[in-house]
């Protein structure tokens, strides 16, 4: 699943592509995409004849500004966007054809089917659901050291399964936690209320740290990850434990282990974090 820093490589490269087009028609062949309204008529009728004017991103979600109204899109698993030609062909895992006025066409592409579209009057999309369940960004000045040793001082669940809490900070999935975790040196399975003060404060800074290392190199190439340019993230290079079992750790050269912590395979040096 795309983590922070592939849907913020995804919402750059998705401004270049349409940033100024309006939309002319749209087609929808799986229809279960669009989460709301219901009716995709309705969906297709508000949307006509609007402008793109801005992509932005909220935690994982993509938000297309429009004149009237912002489409908020997940991608979850294996959701893509690409600019094609009207006449480009296309497969099966395509599900929705954005044409725009100009004659290029955005098309949604997704193997699982598991993304999502919510389409909101502007200004509404952050008082309902999916949005308004979010919490703070972690480059935002809401998410402070403080903020968050506050949050994880009310759990009792384990560190990472209270990170991977969208409620808590958004952006974090299963490799940057991976990544967070070591680089503070704190073990994934620690409860979430028993750190150290220093500690908070360290996992605060390494957060922030490896989402910004991870955006600046535009994404991991885990799954094969592409953005839309089909421009590869480089950030694989960089990881120090999540896909690397059995491994040497790049920073002491114990082997790393793999576990499972809350349903989700987790990579850690047993060595380095305690
Ligand atoms: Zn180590």
């Amino acid at each position: 699943m795309p983590e922070l820093p592939e849907v913020e490589t995804v919402r750059r490269t998705l401004l270049q592509l349409v940033k100024g087009k309006t939309i002319k028609q749209i087609t929808i062949y799986w229809p279960k995409i669009i989460k709301k309204p219901d009716d995709i008529d309705q969906f297709r009728d508000a949307l006509v004849g609007q402008t793109i004017h801005d992509v932005k991103r909220r935690g994982k979600f993509l938000k297309f500004i429009l004149d009237d109204y912002v489409l908020v899109s997940h991608l979850r698993m294996e959701g893509r966007y690409g600019l094609y030609k009207p006449d480009e062909e296309y497969d099966h895992h395509t599900h929705v054809f954005f044409s725009f006025e100009d004659g290029t066409q955005l098309r949604y592409r997704d193997v699982r089917k598991f993304g999502t579209m919510h389409l909101f009057k502007i200004g509404e999309e952050e008082n309902e659901p999916p949005l308004s369940l979010l919490g703070p960004e972690p480059f935002s000045k809401e998410f402070t050291e403080a903020y968050l040793q506050d949050r994880l001082k009310k759990t009792t669940r384990k560190i990472k399964a209270a990170l991977l809490d969208q409620t808590v900070v958004v952006g974090l999935g299963n490799i940057y936690v991976d990544e967070a975790l070591f680089r503070a040196g704190i073990r994934p399975e620690r409860i979430a209320n028993q750190l150290t003060s220093a500690e908070y404060k360290l996992l605060h800074r390494e957060i922030i740290a490896t989402l910004e290392e991870a955006v600046a190199k535009g994404g991991s190439t885990v799954r094969s990850y592409v953005n839309t340019q089909g421009e590869i993230g480089m950030f694989q290079l960089q990881l120090f434990v999540y896909g690397r079992t059995n491994e040497p750790c790049k920073q002491c050269g114990t082997i790393l282990t793999k576990t499972v912590v809350g349903g989700r395979g987790t990579h850690y040096c047993e060595n380095c974090q305690k």
